[in-house]
């Protein structure tokens, strides 16, 4: 069963993040957020359920939506991670430490924020009932890859290079083995806990099982009746240039997507002013997803000297195909939270 549900938030020439529902599980506050672009184009019940937030980087383009999420978020009994490149965690207590707090005490929201550096990623909590004055250090981990890994999904990370430190990130669902129900209905084989440990490839070679007078080897009968269900594959990657050693990089992390969202700033002609200002182009991004072979690339964080995306998106599809523009949502929600 799928579980993670790509959605680009913001309008066509905007700031723009993807929301990740997260389907068929139970549980609140699931969502996750990659970026934090202008995001009113979400649904009330989607800030609510957001309970993640990925950032690229603390340029205003990738961060500008925090209120948003802070007002729509600030009653809820919730907290709310935020991941991306350290200082991220100063720049979260700068922007919280902008209001004035003093008739909220009872609220039990809080924010934990994962500053992440070369080697190690360093945990912190703010709570809103402290009027966010403390940033609490909770402990750290190792970086290493995947940084979440959850019984759903596990989130990695890629250092870009924009001048400044710069995050992408991949959510990956885990692969999943699944029995073949119809073939295992012509065996005529019970259900049970054998077929839990066939699943989990519990078993000897000699192992067998007997129904009904036959006996089966459970070797043959895992190679039979056991499918291997690749897990669902998202890649973002926003504000960087390339150069081999990274392009080898990006490529890796992306391989085989299901869905690359990928900045796709500039036409080639305009290669140095992408590069004057870090950026890939259109062109660019088309060879990244042509070459890590993944399966849908969404141009996103366009340009605003391009009158029409189209010319963007025609230079990508020349090289990719399989190029799209995502379709965004027309509509603004943002309202006063009741
Ligand atoms: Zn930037």
């Amino acid at each position: 069963m799928k579980y993670l549900f790509p959605k680009p938030v913001g309008f066509i020439r905007d700031d723009h993040s993807v929301y990740v529902d997260i389907k068929n599980v139970s549980g609140k506050y699931r969502s996750i957020l990659m970026d934090c672009g202008n995001n009113h184009t979400l649904t009330t019940k989607e800030f609510i359920n957001i309970g993640t937030v990925l950032i690229s980087h603390a340029h205003i383009d990738h961060i500008i939506g925090f209120d948003n999420i802070l007002r729509m978020n600030l009653r809820e009994d919730k907290k709310i991670t935020f991941t991306g490149p350290a200082p991220i965690s100063d720049i979260i207590m700068h922007k919280l430490r902008g209001y004035t707090w003093n008739l909220i005490y009872d609220s039990k929201f809080e924010v934990q924020v994962w500053d992440i550096h070369p080697r190690t990623i360093k945990k912190y909590l703010l709570k809103c009932k402290e009027a966010f004055a403390k940033k609490h250090f909770i402990g750290s981990i190792k970086n290493t890859n995947p940084i979440i890994n959850n019984e759903f999904y596990s989130c990695s990370i890629i250092r870009l290079e924009h001048d400044i430190p710069t995050i992408g990130y991949v959510l990956r669902e885990h692969n999943r083995v699944k029995i073949d129900k119809n073939k295992l209905h012509n065996y005529g084989l019970p259900k049970g806990q054998w077929l839990k440990n066939l699943k989990k490839k519990k078993f000897e070679q000699s192992d067998t099982i007997t129904h009904n007078s036959k006996t089966f080897l459970l070797k043959n009968l895992y190679d039979d009746l056991i499918i291997n269900e690749h897990g669902y594959k998202i890649c973002y990657i926003t504000d960087t240039i390339l150069n081999n050693n990274l392009e080898k990089k990006i490529i890796k992390f992306a391989q085989g997507s299901d869905e690359l969202y990928c900045e796709a700033t500039f036409m080639h002609n305009e290669i140095d002013l992408a590069k004057k200002y870090y950026h890939l182009t259109a062109k660019q991004t088309g060879e990244l997803a042509k070459k890590a072979k993944v399966k849908k690339l969404y141009l996103i964080h366009f340009s605003l000297r391009y009158a029409n995306p189209n010319q963007i998106l025609n230079e990508a599809k020349r090289i990719f195909p399989q190029t799209f523009i995502p379709r965004f949502s027309g509509t603004c929600h943002i309202t006063r939270k009741v």
